[in-house]
């Protein structure tokens, strides 16, 4: 291995949005990370909605007057 060519490599916290920490190894200082075993749906076995940017929320508040005017029409 070549010297003073690659990055170091070491133990750093990486931070979850759900607000677990957990150690991993890394060449940068910090990690932030928007899922992880903790609160992964395939790890709790719930439905959960991975919606950090409000996604969803945005698209529903644009199509709320679409959709009920659809139901309107069907009824
Ligand atoms: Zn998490």
């Amino acid at each position: 291995m070549k010297s003073d060519i690659h990055p170091e490599y070491h133990n750093i916290m990486a931070t979850c949005a759900c607000g677990n920490e957990f150690e991993l190894g890394s060449v940068v200082d910090e990690m932030k990370v928007e899922i992880c075993s903790a609160c992964h749906p395939f790890f709790t076995g719930k439905q959960k909605l991975v919606d950090t940017a409000g996604r969803i929320e945005k698209f529903n508040q644009r199509y709320a007057k679409h959709f009920s005017e659809k139901e309107t029409d069907k009824a």
